[in-house]
């Protein structure tokens, strides 16, 4: 047998995790920590790159993440799950990775760009989120990963690894660096209940896999539909109708979701008939992630601990890669 694919993926402890996170990223790490080494990142030091200003929110979201993470199946025995910013070999391999990288390029990012936008920062972008996507790079080098199983927007991190990588080995004349591929679930953006095309944690637009059946109730109530939809009678669109696009996600029953559809499409279905159903699909799958997630968050010492030896096991693989990037480029000195 050869050795297991190395995949690593992560989250900004910046909320708890939702829908879009579900089908985007979680789901395929269930699946991959089977047959794979898989590391889990909670990305706190990312998180500060936009969120300096409130380090206890980035504080009190490690624990969070860490229950979405066990409440929806990943398992600690199987994947390493750890924390970014008590793992120092990641801001020295960056260090090295920002002098092969030019400005022009980091500027061109179209995620980065999009973000900076939705965030308003417009010249006064903190260099730190700049620079995020070397970070990035940095993560998923240390721990050699060969998939990134991600939503869409990461495309252009992984773009922007691969390029690091192949300049690092050419330029160091070595092959310590893996290049990473992108595996994309079959929901690679799932929209917000609003109808933005991103739910995000940080929009105000995300159902959470913690939220409680009322909140769930209020939310798919209150989602974007077709606006055109006026009367139960009209003709409905079902193109960038974010309550078709749940049901694609995450109902089971395909020949329902496909009769809805066309009716809804002919005229004559209404979206409160639609979204009652909807609503019964997603309590049915977030019922048991949140008694999971309320059963574990009774003891959040024992997920720390999980934490700590996760930590531990990801520190001395990324030392021994950084080792080896150091002694490609000649400055091992002792
Ligand atoms: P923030 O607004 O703080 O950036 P976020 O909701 O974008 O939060 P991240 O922690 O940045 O979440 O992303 C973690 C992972 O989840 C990434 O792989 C990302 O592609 C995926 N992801 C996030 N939102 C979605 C979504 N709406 N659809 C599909 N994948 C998503
Ligand atoms: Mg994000």
């Amino acid at each position: 047998m050869g050795k297991k694919l190395v995949a690593l993926t992560g989250d900004r402890p910046t909320g708890k995790l939702h829908l879009g996170h579900y089908v985007g990223s979680l789901a395929s790490r269930v699946q991959i920590q089977e047959d794979h080494r898989q590391f889990v990142m909670i990305a706190d030091a990312q998180a500060l790159t936009d969120y300096a200003h409130e380090p206890e929110r980035v504080r009190e979201n490690i624990l969070q993440v860490a229950l979405d993470y066990l409440a929806v199946g990943i398992d600690p025995k199987k994947t390493t799950i750890f924390i970014q910013s008590m793992i120092p070999a990641l801001p020295e391999m960056m260090m090295y990775f920002l002098n092969l990288v030019t400005w022009n390029r980091l500027k061109h990012n179209p995620t980065v760009k999009a973000e900076i936008q939705q965030k308003g920062y417009g010249e006064e972008v903190p260099a730190g989120f700049m620079v995020y996507p070397v970070s990035q790079a940095a993560d998923i080098t240390a721990f050699k990963a060969d998939v990134v199983p991600v939503g869409e927007d990461q495309i252009p991190m992984i773009e922007q690894t691969v390029e690091l990588v192949r300049k690092f080995n050419r330029m160091y004349r070595t092959d310590v660096l893996v290049e990473p591929k992108v595996v994309l679930s079959k929901v690679a953006r799932l929209p917000g209940t609003d109808g933005r095309e991103k739910m995000g944690k940080s929009l105000g637009n995300a159902i959470f896999l913690a939220d409680s059946p009322d909140d769930v109730a209020k939310k798919v109530k209150g989602m974007y539909t077709d606006p055109n939809h006026l009367r139960v009678e009209d003709p409905g669109k079902v193109e960038g109708n974010p309550v078709f696009t749940y049901l694609d996600a995450f109902a089971s029953d395909r020949i329902k979701v496909e009769e809805l559809k066309a009716h809804y499409q002919r005229g004559g279905l209404g979206d409160s008939v639609v979204k009652k159903y909807l609503l019964d699909v997603l309590i049915a799958f977030l019922d048991p992630i949140r008694k999971k997630r309320e059963e574990l968050a009774k003891d959040p010492g024992s997920v720390m601990d999980l934490l700590r030896e996760g930590t531990c096991v990801a520190n001395d693989v990324a030392d021994t890669t950084l080792k080896q990037m150091r002694q490609a480029m000649g400055i091992l000195y002792f």
